[in-house]
């Protein structure tokens, strides 16, 4: 019956898209109805129908652009969508995020990575600073990682942006029918994700990927505070055993003992997001084969099943 009504819900998605950007006005209450059916639909449908869907829905916008997504993003069909853009709440705390300065190591480690680059990136602006969140503000599945790469997010601004742990990690995504597309390559690419919210647990590139207790006990609730903004959230796939640890620490209540992570390691609790736990998606693990993407694919579809509960 969904597959009958494809044509004409097509139909009536481009005519509103359309007509949404010829009038550049505020969104029609018929646009998000329609993209609730859609994406409704989308994430039922089989390939090769959901693709199609989702290139729809990437042009259905259900909340006005906000001033910092209009200065990020260009204004087109294909251009940011309803979930990618932050809302008010989550705006504001990611500004509070950006501007921290509270340890000094890694302040001084970020911005020192930030002046000396790359050869490789020579040419480019660094971001240095700390990273916020990204992703679809209405999203039961959160990832957590560890914390921005030195050259990768460090450098682009946005969460497994510009390395290859975010190449693994967007291809799969865009496997699963979460993202818009295979890769992650700067703020302003595209790059929309359905459902999923990605996310670190200290939020300033560590030297040698290793933040102390104590930068992490400095940053761990500025976490807290942006999955609390996530009203639809239901599950935290935790990317290594440091994320494991981290969002462990962030339950209303402390398991004993406590969970050791393992691969595809679930915890569960009363009133509290499950914690589904992966090897994370480094080089170091997906280059050697202890993370591959047959295994990726499979803790991505155990997180919907969660989500869905
Ligand atoms: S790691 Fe977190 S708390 Fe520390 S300076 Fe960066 S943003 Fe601030």
């Amino acid at each position: 019956m969904i597959v009958a009504q494809l044509p004409s819900l097509l139909s009536v998605a481009r005519n509103v898209v359309s007509s949404t950007v010829l009038q550049m006005s505020a969104p029609l209450p018929e646009l998000a109805s329609l993209a609730s059916v859609l994406s409704a639909v989308a994430t039922r449908a089989a390939w090769p129908v959901k693709p199609l869907l989702l290139a729809v829905l990437d042009g259905v916008s259900e909340q006005p652009p906000s001033a910092t997504a209009r200065q990020a993003l260009p204004m087109t069909v294909r251009g940011h969508t309803r979930q990618s853009l932050r809302d008010g709440p989550l705006e504001a705390l990611a500004g509070e995020i950006e501007s921290c300065r509270r340890c000094a190591r890694l302040v001084s480690w970020r911005e020192q990575v930030a002046r000396e680059k790359r050869a490789a990136f020579a040419g480019e602006e660094y971001w240095g600073r700390p990273v916020a969140g990204f992703g679809d503000a209405r999203a039961r599945i959160a990832i957590l990682g560890l914390a921005p790469a030195a050259h990768g997010a460090n450098r682009t601004g946005r969460v497994f942006t510009g390395d290859r742990s975010g190449d693994f990690l967007f291809a799969a995504l865009w496997r699963a029918g979460l993202a818009n597309q295979p890769a992650s390559r700067a703020r302003d690419d595209g790059l929309a994700l359905e459902d999923v919210w990605i996310t670190a647990a200290v939020r300033c590139a560590p030297p040698e990927n290793r933040p102390t207790p104590a930068e992490r006990d400095n940053c761990l609730p500025y976490t807290r505070r942006e999955l609390a903004l996530l009203p639809n959230l239901r599950v935290i796939v935790c990317l290594g055993a440091f994320a494991w640890d981290a969002a462990l620490r962030l339950r209303r209540s402390q398991p004993r003992p406590r969970p050791k992570f393992t691969h595809m390691g679930e915890q569960h609790g009363d009133g509290e997001l499950v914690l589904l736990a992966s090897f994370h998606v480094s080089q170091q693990n997906t280059f050697t084969g202890r993370l591959t993407e047959a295994m990726f694919d499979a803790v991505l579809a155990r997180a919907r099943e969660l989500a869905a509960r």
